[in-house]
């Protein structure tokens, strides 16, 4: 679905990301690990179409989407939650969640907005009760459903999560875990960045670690589990004492 072959990027004369090459294939959950600066989100932000690459391929259904205007990609298929959330505060939760609708009005009836609404709530109920809420108001965590719900209703193809769970209370990072959970169930193919690689390495399917812009080791998440070095850079204590 997702292939990003040799793709270069920078901000001026700093190199954020280096040749980097990776895949994602339909259905599948995959991670990006690595520390502070190490090209996350640059990648993410080249896939959607925020920040243009210097060098290399974006293959999305095996069109090269490496340039194009992020409302473009949008509507190709990829759908990207940014890091911060960036809802409309002073607009209701429904009025938030419509709007990610927006580029599939032109094609499809009211009522299939209507079908999906009632999905999103199914996976979060809270936005339910608080429909009729304005997003502003709500916590942190309700606002990350509100951002991560607002591009679903857009149906994209492949979700670009950008750390879901940042700054969110410990049960309000496990609500967001169990709802990419569910979304496995249904089917959505994910590209996750996320501090929290524990939790992220439950959830995926394969895993990319990045150091200074390059993918330094990638494999299935048991093998990533299993890896010492990601075990140490990545995944706390108890697993450093088992190994050590
Ligand atoms: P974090 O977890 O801190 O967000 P990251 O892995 O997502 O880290 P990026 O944000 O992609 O990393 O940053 C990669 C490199 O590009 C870093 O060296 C960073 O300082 C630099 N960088 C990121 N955004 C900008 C910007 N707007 N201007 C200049 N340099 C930037």
């Amino acid at each position: 679905m997702l292939r990003v072959e040799s793709v270069s990027a920078f901000y001026g004369a700093i190199q954020a990301l280096r040749n980097i090459s990776i895949h994602v294939s339909p259905r599948e959950i995959v991670t990006l690990l690595g520390a502070n600066g190490a090209g996350k989100t640059t990648l993410m932000k080249v896939i959607s179409g925020i920040h243009p690459p210097a060098k290399g391929r974006v293959l999305f259904s095996g069109q090269n989407i490496a340039g194009l205007p992020t409302e473009h990609i949008l509507r190709l298929g990829v759908g990207q939650v940014p890091e911060g959330r960036q809802i409309f505060a002073p607009l209701s939760v429904i009025d938030n969640l419509t709007l990610g609708a927006y580029v599939r009005f032109q094609r499809e009836v009211r009522g299939e907005v209507f079908k999906d609404l009632e999905s999103i709530f199914e996976l979060f109920p809270v936005l339910r009760e608080r429909q009729k809420q304005r997003a502003g108001t709500l916590s942190g965590g309700e606002q990350q459903m509100v951002a991560i719900g607002r591009t679903l209703m857009a149906r994209p193809k492949l979700l670009l999560l950008d750390e879901p769970s940042r700054g969110l209370a410990p049960m309000l990072v496990s609500d967001i875990f169990k709802a990419i959970q569910t979304l496995r169930t249904r089917g959505t193919t994910i590209l996750l960045v996320e501090q929290n690689a524990k939790a992220a390495l439950k959830v995926a399917d394969r895993g990319y670690v990045l150091e200074n812009g390059m993918v330094i080791l990638e494999g299935e998440t048991q093998d990533l589990l299993n890896n010492k070095s990601v075990q140490r850079a990545y995944l706390g204590r108890e697993y450093r004492e088992v190994w050590e």
